[in-house]
């Protein structure tokens, strides 16, 4: 099964995003030897993010964020087309440069001595004894080759291999979504410190646009579920702001994970960011929830390797931290957007218009948490009765 003189590492991680740049760092920082697996020729590339993340990521990692812009608030447009401002005072959120920012952790995890291979494709993984087979293939020249560990980390994003080979349950729904960059000055009547959300069923099934500025440019995306795929509905959405040229934009696509997986681990194996279905199931987000588990992940990693045991059991103690951790919060999130998925437009378009009474508004800027905005909303269903309407059954599960 090993190749002859084929390297034997500690860990091996699947997949050089961030949440497999970061778990990387952490645990060759603690001295174990530690493989990065990427499959691409480089870190960062292609993008899939609309780059838009809380102050919380500031603090959970080691690099300068890369922000091009900062964000207080924004403006909710329901399917009528009334819109709701919902600005703070003081700055909610950056956005930042995704390539580069990934770039940086991938640098980080080779500086904190992670070793690295590029354009190395995971194409099987297969456990025997107390070993695990990692057999990866090189995109230039072809050529395969085995490596093995005492643990492997499927960092390996949304469609996630690891996962699948290693037989974790599937994330339950997936998302799909796209973007343009459009240069700012074809975007009017958007404040360089203001999204724009916009929800309706002809313009994002089953979730929602946006308008994020991004410095030069304005991200404009949306995601859909349901099987319906986004493109069309982008160009609709891109025709509605009057940009009628098309052709000469940038564009990224990606599949977004919504779930919460009843186990991220099995024997001599471990799943991380969007491979775990670590993902804010309201907003899709999931670069702070993927940093948070990442330290988790990499912590159990040590331990494991401290004591010697790379077990399902003990390794069930990652599933237990990170799930204490964000478990409540997608948990009842999914509960939100079952709510969500069951308005109608009608019902959207009243919704927001409820939310813009003044006493509504005030708390949703002053207590809204882009982290964890389905406890802040259980607090303000609690506070604000009237919203029970919208979906009673459902709700009083919800509180
Ligand atoms: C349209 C869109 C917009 C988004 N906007 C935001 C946002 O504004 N804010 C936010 O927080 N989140 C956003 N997200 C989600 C965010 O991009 C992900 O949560 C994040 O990228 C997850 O990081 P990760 O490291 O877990 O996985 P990924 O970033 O997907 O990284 C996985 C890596 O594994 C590699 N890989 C996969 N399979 C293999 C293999 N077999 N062998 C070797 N390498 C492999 C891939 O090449 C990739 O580099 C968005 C997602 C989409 C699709």
């Amino acid at each position: 099964m090993q190749e002859p003189g084929a390297r034997k590492y500690d860990v091996v991680i699947i997949g050089g995003g961030p949440a497999g740049a970061r778990t990387a760092s952490l645990i060759s920082r603690a001295g174990y030897r530690t493989l990065l697996l990427e499959e691409h020729e480089c870190f960062g590339s292609p993008i899939q993010c609309a780059g838009i993340v809380s102050n919380r990521l500031h603090d959970l990692v080691d690099i300068d964020l890369p922000v091009l812009n900062s964000i207080r608030g924004g403006t909710v447009i329901p399917p009528n087309g009334q819109g709701l401002e919902l600005i703070a005072p003081e700055i909610k959120a950056v956005v930042i440069d995704r390539g580069d920012f990934d770039r940086q952790m991938g640098e980080r995890a080779i500086a904190d001595g992670s070793e690295v291979l590029l354009n190395a494709r995971c194409i099987d993984i297969k456990t025997v004894g107390t070993l695990v087979h990692i057999t990866y293939r090189n995109n230039i020249g072809g050529e395969e080759h085995t490596v093995s560990s005492s643990l492997v980390i499927g960092a390996d994003g949304p469609r996630s291999l690891v996962r699948e080979k290693m037989g974790i349950d599937r994330p339950k729904e997936f998302l799909y979504g796209m973007q343009a960059e459009v240069p700012s000055e074809l975007i009017s009547d958007l404040r360089d410190d203001e999204v724009s959300v916009y929800f309706g069923k002809a313009v994002a099934p089953g979730f929602f646009a946006w308008l994020i500025p991004a410095g030069d440019f304005v991200r404009v995306g949306l995601c859909t579920s349901g099987g319906e795929f986004p493109k069309r509905y982008l160009q609709g959405f891109l025709g509605s702001l009057d940009i009628s040229d098309i052709r000469g934009l940038e564009y990224i696509s990606g599949t977004i994970p919504l779930g919460l997986l009843e186990t991220s681990h099995a024997d001599n194996t471990m799943l991380v960011g969007d491979a775990a279905c670590q993902v804010k199931p309201l907003t899709g987000g999931g670069l702070v929830f993927g940093m948070i588990c990442a330290k988790h992940c990499a912590d159990t990693a040590i331990a494991s390797l401290e004591e010697n045991d790379q077990s399902k059991s003990f390794l069930g103690r990652y599933h237990e931290l990170w799930t204490a951790e964000i478990g409540r919060e997608i948990r009842s999130a999914i509960l939100l957007r079952k709510i969500f998925l069951s308005m109608s437009d009608k019902d959207m378009d009243s919704l927001v218009k409820i939310l813009g009474e003044e006493d509504l508004s005030a708390f949703l800027v002053s207590r809204g948490d882009m982290d964890f905005p389905a406890a802040a909303s259980k607090v303000m269903l609690r506070k604000f009765p009237k919203l029970i309407k919208f979906a009673p059954h459902l709700l009083k599960a919800f509180l």
